[in-house]
């Protein structure tokens, strides 16, 4: 039997290697680089943690936080593995008591922060240690693709010259392409092996959801697993506080989770989900580093995540136990103004790298394919199954358009009459007849296809394209994603293929009932993306001054603001229902998510950066 074969049983007692961890200890042992990309729960850690048991000298290993060095540390004492960590949480005496068995060299494993490890005094001290190989754990961290970027990750490019026979391994759940670019690229790997697990949690039913009477279709989720445990993951505190309140006052069981409560408090609920005195948490992402409860059957996202990266792995926390369990995503054209606004707010380059990011999400949401293929599409996987039968596009729940055929035959139509040469927004606004200058300058409103679908919203359309785009009848070429009929889309031109196309939402389908003069008169020229970004601004204002949303505009209001896009605080002042005060209370917030509704729906920053 071979030495890590032995270690393996003799001090973790397992009997088997999981999938390609035997592959990626070959590599540490053979002193050649690379990069282990395994899910959560793949056994990352032990590709790193037997070799450095078998090899002479002390493996070195980079973690971003004392918790998850501690916890490992602490498991590897269990097993009798002379491991130790030093971090800032250490005593000067405890610090002292490391180096001294360091010197002694009677250590296997030891852990260390990037910063830590970097520092002029630690590579002295390094340079006179024989040291077996170099693990980068969370390496993903190297990234702005992934999901928890960390600048002094970037500092452990030195090791490679200042310690140039020595193998670096890195490791990460992180599974794009991106993100394995950059690892390699930053820590200056030489030749790295690549080993890449498989993503796909067949266990898990992915649904996403346009969020219409939110508490309603969160109580349908829960209905659907009484007394069983489950996360409900809000953007913001004041999100996780309301629903907490609202499920209460249903009568479910249910706590809240997140950074701005007391330390005490916050353990104490986390206790309690953990213990199963209460079903359901209600969280923030602060709640799941370090979550390994195995029995958490639905994961709800009350609003969609930023990413595909934080929504994998959010999601992924149910059903660890290799049991069904759901994941519910609700999600609106809000949540991505809403992020957008946040996103923008840092340097370009890690903010563009964000928006992309954003993009694909919202793509997902939006998406009529199946939710298993997309993920691992996204990590560059592929299913290789037609059907999971464990999504809500797979098992034909989505409601779709009874004439999906017709429609999308009239955007298709207006690709072609556009001759080819427009993006998705300027191709939404001539089927839905925007009067916009653009559209009117370019003669545009002449077309045949003009205002085709002018009983749809803007966003509605938009999102079709997307869905023709996701399912291959359309093409984006160029810098300006300019659309193409594909092949396919030809095929659907004849008649001889069905794409599917998602119902909008009940509210916007009544709203564009449009029965009454009234209600025509009253949604003539609105945004209704905007309408709805300013309608959620409305109630966060509306609970942090603990006031019905009313008080603080009228629908009116801000339908006329979704109408006029106020730049200034005159023109903000000129709308229908403000008032001085108001104005000068809400006026900059308003105008501010304003503006950034607009970026995020012109052609340029929205479809350029996919
Ligand atoms: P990751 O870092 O990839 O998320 P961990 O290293 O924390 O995963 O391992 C997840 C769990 O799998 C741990 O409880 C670990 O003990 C267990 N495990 C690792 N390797 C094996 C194995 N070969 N056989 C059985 N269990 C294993
Ligand atoms: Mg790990
Ligand atoms: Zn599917």
């Amino acid at each position: 039997m071979r030495d890590i074969e032995k270690a393996l049983r003799k001090y973790w007692g397992y009997e088997a290697f999981l999938p390609l961890q035997e592959q990626a200890m070959e590599c540490t042992v053979g002193g050649r680089d690379s990069i282990v990309v395994l899910p959560t729960g793949g056994g990352k850690s032990l590709c790193f943690q037997v070799p450095a048991v078998t090899l002479p000298g002390l493996a070195v290993v980079v973690s971003p936080l004392i918790s998850l060095m501690k916890d490992q540390v602490d498991d590897l004492d269990e097993c009798g593995v002379p491991a130790a960590r030093i971090d800032s949480s250490l005593s000067f005496k405890e610090q002292g008591a490391v180096f001294a068995r360091l010197r002694k060299r009677t250590l296997k494993l030891l852990y260390l922060s990037p910063e830590r490890l970097v520092s002029t005094r630690f590579i002295e001290f390094l340079r006179e240690t024989e040291i077996s190989f170099i693990a980068v754990d969370e390496a993903h961290c190297i990234s702005m693709w992934g999901h928890d970027f960390r600048p002094e990750y970037r500092e452990l490019g030195v090791l490679k010259e200042t310690f140039p026979g020595v193998s670096i391994h890195a490791y990460t759940a992180t599974a794009t392409q991106e993100v394995r670019r950059d690892i390699a690229r930053y820590l200056g790997l030489e030749n790295p092996v690549v080993l890449v697990g498989s993503f796909d949690r067949p266990n898990l039913v992915y649904k996403a959801e346009r969020r219409a009477k939110m508490l309603n279709q969160v109580c349908t989720v829960l209905d659907r697993h009484k007394g069983e445990s489950g996360i409900i993951y809000c953007i913001r505190r004041a999100d996780v506080d309301g629903m907490r309140a609202q499920l209460t006052d249903r009568g479910y069981s249910v706590l809240a989770y997140h950074a701005g409560m007391e330390d005490e408090d916050r353990k104490k609920n986390q206790d309690a989900f953990m213990e199963e005195k209460v079903e359901t948490i209600v969280a923030t992402i602060a709640f799941g580093m370090g979550i390994d409860k195995p029995n958490v059957r639905y994961v709800i996202h009350a609003a969609m995540p930023k990413s595909l990266e934080h929504y994998q792995q959010q999601s992924g926390r149910a059903g660890r136990d290799g049991l069904e369990a759901e994941c519910c995503l609700f999600y609106s054209a809000g949540d991505y103004g809403t992020w957008r606004h946040i996103l923008t707010d840092q340097d370009p380059e890690a903010a563009n790298i964000a928006l992309a990011m954003l993009n694909r999400m919202y793509e997902y949401c939006t998406g009529v394919v199946c939710r298993h293929g997309a993920i691992l599409n996204y990590f560059g996987q592929d299913l290789h199954k037609t059907n999971c039968a464990a999504c809500d596009v797979c098992l034909g729940e989505l409601v779709c358009m009874e004439d999906s055929l017709e429609t999308a035959q009239k955007i298709l139509s207006c690709v072609l009459r556009l001759q080819e040469r427009f993006g998705g927004d300027y191709t939404a606004s001539v089927l839905i007849g925007s009067r916009e200058q653009r559209v009117l300058s370019g003669g545009h409103d002449a077309l045949s296809t003009y205002g085709i679908l002018s009983s749809y919203t803007k966003r509605v359309v938009r999102d079709w394209v997307e869905q023709l785009v996701a399912q291959g009848c359309i093409q984006k070429t160029g810098e300006y994603d300019v659309l193409n009929v594909t092949e396919k889309g030809w095929r659907v031109l004849k008649g001889k293929d069905t794409p599917r196309l998602l119902k909008p939402a009940e509210k916007r389908a009544r709203k564009r009932g449009r029965a009454s003069k009234a209600a025509k008169d009253s949604w003539e020229g609105v945004d209704e993306g905007l309408f709805e970004a300013l309608r959620e601004l409305r109630l966060q204002i509306a609970h942090k001054k603990r006031v019905p949303a009313y008080v603080v505009f009228g629908d009116a209001a801000l339908r006329d603001m979704a109408r006029r896009k106020p730049v200034t605080p005159e023109e903000f002042l000129a709308v229908k229902g403000v008032g001085e005060k108001k104005s000068q209370q809400y006026g900059p917030a308003f105008l501010a998510a304003i503006k950034g509704h607009g970026l995020a729906n012109s052609a340029e920053t929205y479809e350029s950066r996919y």
